[in-house]
């Protein structure tokens, strides 16, 4: 397993927060506090496909109610996403 190496330079990937914006053509949204693993050295971001899964069925609910900018925290929609 080479899951803690950064496959572009080689670097380590520690666990960092990152902020996960989607323009959609008819709204921006803007989700801050995604937790990612970085790497130390280029500065790439990997968010896991649970977190990104949670984050497409945000996007997906922010264009259904037409949202033009939204602005949340990961922690708390997080918590919607499991309603
Ligand atoms: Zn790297």
């Amino acid at each position: 397993m080479k899951r803690d190496v950064c496959p572009l330079c080689g670097g380590k990937k520690i666990k960092s927060k990152t902020t996960y914006s989607v323009d959609f053509k008819t709204g921006v949204i803007v989700i801050r506090n995604v937790p990612c693993m970085v790497c130390v050295r280029c500065g790439e971001e990997w968010i896991s496909p649970d977190i990104a899964k949670e984050l497409e069925l945000i996007v997906q609910d922010a264009k259904m109610k037409k949202m033009q900018t939204e602005i949340l925290s990961f922690p708390d929609v997080a918590i919607l996403g499991t309603r």
